[in-house]
């Protein structure tokens, strides 16, 4: 299995620490707010690498944290606390703001068929030991105390911004504002003292003063403490490279003389077609606009998997809609191909399941892996049950659901087949009574009139169906009754 690194800036073969096992820890969400759809490509991204990784045959265990204090609204460490600022603004506890969005992301993921981590952890939980590291950067000599607080002096470490390439390098000026008592530009906090007329919600005791950790210690004491320093995969946002993970890296190289982690991953960026999307921004969109826009969320997994993780992806109401519509395609193409006459497996079927674990296990290649399907889909050599073993097989990268796709028993010998959704997968039935009262009623005129050939007045119906999400076609002695809309 080959990933790149951001660390060398090459792809690599990819070799775990153990034989059969993998830990990767991907940086969580900052729970102030819903998470948009450009975090959840983050997390969809980290879905597939698990996914290929399980595939290669390795456990994987994935921790994944909340970040539920401690990262602040600016980068130089000078701004306000994420989540004091959300409470703030919405008149409630920080604990209540952090517990309502944690569970919010979590029925995110659900949606989008995104497996959960093997553990989370919240920031919170892990105070003490956030303590105890800082403590040992102090034996070191590593920190400084200013005004605001504890901070890490980046010019002790020999080799600070691992991560970092040219471009870094040359966005840093820009990047950081200079902060007077700071040595360097590039120092972080390590512990932040609660401002002195103001009590926090969230504060703690700590040799230096009552106040909060810094948001990259948080993820290295999470990390180590589950995983163990080296582990694998260290995996997050492209946005990461230039401080957080860089800050993470310096702090433990500094206290254990390691590298933290052997592989970084990082995914790029979703953005709107003509503007970044970002939470501080105020311009987000999320995945329950899009539900109700009538979008299923999966639809939004199948645009992610169109686009490589280390491409950017740009999302408008036009690549959105072309997504659900492909989707739709391949889920229509699942139910016929489902119920197949059960034949023996091909050379060629062999040759198409080799091709997509070479794909995905070549730094997650899957658009490749997708494109490929589709031609398989159209490939008159293989018989209709290979190409849905196939589907089923790839479908364990994809993650679409399409196992989950079922007819009820009577659909062969019924004159409806009506298309639905249940639990957010297309499900068939023959059975009208399925259908709201409306639409019922509409199909049975429609009915009538095309008995006495009213073929204009039928139509008008038919019409009217499709303007409320409905799309009727006939086949024979069946009539075919679609929902266009998730929403339906
Ligand atoms: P946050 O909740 O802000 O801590 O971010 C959660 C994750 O989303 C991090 O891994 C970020 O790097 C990532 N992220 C933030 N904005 C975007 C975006 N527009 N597209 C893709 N990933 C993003
Ligand atoms: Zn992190």
């Amino acid at each position: 299995m080959k990933l790149y690194n951001s660390l060398t800036k090459t792809k690599e073969e990819f070799k775990p620490i153990n034989k059969d096992s993998v830990g990767i820890y991907g940086c969580g969400p900052t729970v102030y707010w819903f998470a948009h759809i450009g975090n959840l490509r983050t997390y969809i991204f980290e879905d597939l690498l698990k996914r290929v990784l399980e595939y290669n045959g390795y456990n994987v265990n994935h921790i994944m944290n909340i970040t539920d204090v401690g990262h602040l609204t600016s980068d130089s460490d000078s701004g306000e606390d994420k989540l004091e600022k959300g409470a703030k603004k919405e008149r409630k506890s920080v604990w209540d703001i952090a517990q309502f969005y944690t569970d919010f992301f979590k029925e995110d993921l659900k949606l989008l068929n995104i497996i959960e981590p093997t553990k989370w952890i919240k920031a919170t939980d892990t105070i003490e030991a956030q303590i105890d590291l800082i403590k040992v950067l102090e034996e070191k000599g590593f920190t400084y105390t200013i005004s605001d607080g504890v901070y890490f002096d980046t010019s002790k470490l020999e080799k600070y911004g691992r991560l970092w390439g040219e471009s870094e390098r040359s966005e840093m000026k820009g990047r950081i504002e200079e902060v007077k008592e700071k040595r360097n530009q590039t120092d972080f906090a390590l512990w932040k003292f609660s401002p002195k007329n103001e009590k926090r919600q969230m504060e703690w005791d700590s040799p230096w003063g009552v106040g909060f950790p810094g948001w990259h210690t948080e993820c290295v004491v999470m990390s180590i403490g589950e995983l163990g320093i080296p582990f694998d995969i260290h995996c997050g946002g492209i946005d990461h490279v230039f401080i957080h993970h860089t800050n993470e890296i310096a702090q433990a190289e500094a206290v254990y003389g390691k590298p933290l982690a052997n592989y970084w991953l990082h995914g790029e960026f979703l953005n709107l077609k003509d503007s970044k999307m970002s939470k501080s921004s105020g311009t987000i969109i999320t995945l329950q606009t899009l539900k109700q826009k009538g979008i299923n969320p999966l639809s939004y997994r199948y645009l992610c998997l169109n686009t490589h993780y280390r491409s950017k992806l740009s999302f408008s109401d036009e690549s959105i809609e072309f997504a659900e519509t492909s989707l739709n395609k391949l889920y229509e193409k699942a139910f016929e191909l489902f119920d197949s006459e059960k034949t023996e497996l091909s050379d060629k079927y062999g040759g198409y399941k080799n091709q997509f674990k070479e794909y995905v296990s070549d730094d997650l290649n899957i658009p490749s892996a997708l494109a490929m399907t589709w031609d398989m889909l159209k490939d008159k050599d293989l018989s209709d049950y290979e190409k849905h073993e196939l589907l089923i097989e790839f479908d364990k990268i994809f993650g679409l659901k399409i196992s989950s796709i079922k007819s009820d028993e009577n659909i062969s010998n019924s004159n409806y087949i009506i298309k639905t959704f249940k639990d957010d997968v297309p499900f068939w039935t023959s059975n009208i009574d399925s259908l709201s009262e409306e639409v019922k009623n509409l199909v049975s005129q429609r009915e009538d009139y095309r008995k006495n050939k009213d073929w204009k007045k039928s139509d008008e119906i038919r019409d009217k169906l499709e303007s409320i999400g409905w799309q009727v076609e006939d086949s024979g002695k069946k009539t075919i009754i679609k929902n266009t809309s998730y929403k339906n």
